[in-house]
């Protein structure tokens, strides 16, 4: 497929991929991702899924080649797989990979449809293997549902990799377990510092551990070797030694990684975000309900590029002040 008109930022960085979130409703409720009593968008605003697919297409159209669906939690919305269907289509059509984040609940029902549709790598979220402890951050007691989940992706067929939020006082100890959980199946570990994203009941200020102490103690027990392995990602990997496996570290921020930012994300009603750490946003709900919705997806995709930031501005050293942004990671995806 030829793309006539690519997308390139005010930077010079030429953006290929799109992070959608297909839904900001979770069966879960980690803590420091949204508060128990979520308020949730109103389901009349959410994009059906005609919207999305034709959104993505227009995407598609624009140069981008890779589709992460993301969330809240995306196979919690009913017609998902049809819309994994709809874009597997395009795979190898301009297309190159579909893939998506999802905390693995809902995994034991969908991982072969999945397959089938032409996913082919999922990223599964885990902060913790005790039981107790994600009955506790996540308020919801389904690790069995998650790792039922995990065999069951592996066994359609599925690369997984795994990601953990490192959470002072609640992972921090567990970090070693999990990285020889995910490389004793042949999966790769990331873990990623918490951002200041929505209200939460809690202070992430207290539970905030930079990765940069976390390398200091794997470095204790484990011998970690630069990778150059690359994911087009944020992730710095390394490999450890001891386990056979990758470990990917994700420091949004202790360092900043926006000089090759290659992403644009878009939210379950169609609000297009090119950076996950700033405001700026353009209305892709509108463009889509216009008269001549293609043309508008291209004109939004256009004003999206002269609106990317340089870089997002995380801060996290403050002890109770507002999150850096007022919406949740699980409006834009994670
Ligand atoms: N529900 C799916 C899941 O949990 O994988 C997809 C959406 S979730 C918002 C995507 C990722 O964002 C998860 O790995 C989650 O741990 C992470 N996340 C959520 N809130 C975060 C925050 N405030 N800081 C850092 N990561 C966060
Ligand atoms: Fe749901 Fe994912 Fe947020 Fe956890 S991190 S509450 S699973 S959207």
């Amino acid at each position: 497929m030829i793309v006539t008109r690519p997308l390139l930022d005010q930077f010079a960085r030429r953006i290929t991929y799109l992070r959608l979130s297909v839904t900001d409703r979770c069966d879960l409720r980690c803590a420091y991702c949204m508060p128990e009593r979520m308020t949730f968008l109103p389901k009349a605003d959410v994009l059906s899924l005609e919207e999305l697919h034709r959104m993505a297409l227009g995407f598609i159209d624009r140069g981008i080649t890779k589709i992460r669906l993301t969330g809240g939690e995306p196979l919690v919305r009913r017609d998902m797989i049809q819309l994994v269907r709809a874009l597997g289509r395009k795979l190898g059509d301009g297309l190159d990979e579909l893939t998506l984040t999802t905390n693995g609940t809902q995994l034991p029902q969908h991982a072969e449809a999945l397959f089938e549709a032409g996913v082919r790598r999922i990223n599964v979220s885990l902060d913790t293997l005790d039981r107790a402890s994600f009955k506790r951050l996540a308020r919801r007691d389904m690790l069995p549902q998650v790792l039922e989940g995990i065999d069951a992706a592996l066994a359609a067929g599925l690369k997984v990799k795994l990601n953990t939020v490192a959470l002072k006082g609640i992972n921090e100890g567990e970090i070693p377990a999990l990285m020889e959980f995910a490389h004793g199946k042949g999966m790769d570990l990331t873990l990623i510092e918490v951002m200041p994203l929505g209200e939460v009941e809690e202070d992430r200020v207290d539970h905030y551990l930079p990765l940069s102490a976390v390398r200091d103690e794997l470095d204790r027990h484990f011998t970690l070797t630069p990778s150059d392995h690359r994911t087009g990602g944020p992730a710095r990997y390394f490999d450890v030694a001891e386990t056979g496996g990758r470990l990917g570290l994700i420091t949004p921020l202790t360092g900043n990684f926006c000089e090759g930012c290659n992403r644009i994300r878009v939210t379950a009603t169609g609000q297009l975000y090119p950076c996950l750490g700033g405001g700026e946003m353009v209305d892709l709900r509108a463009a889509l309900r216009s008269d001549d919705p293609d043309a508008a997806v291209s004109d939004a995709l256009d004003t999206a590029m002269r609106i990317k930031p340089e870089r997002h501005h995380f801060e996290i050293d403050q002890r109770g002040a507002a999150p850096a942004l007022a919406r949740h990671m699980s409006m834009t995806g994670g």
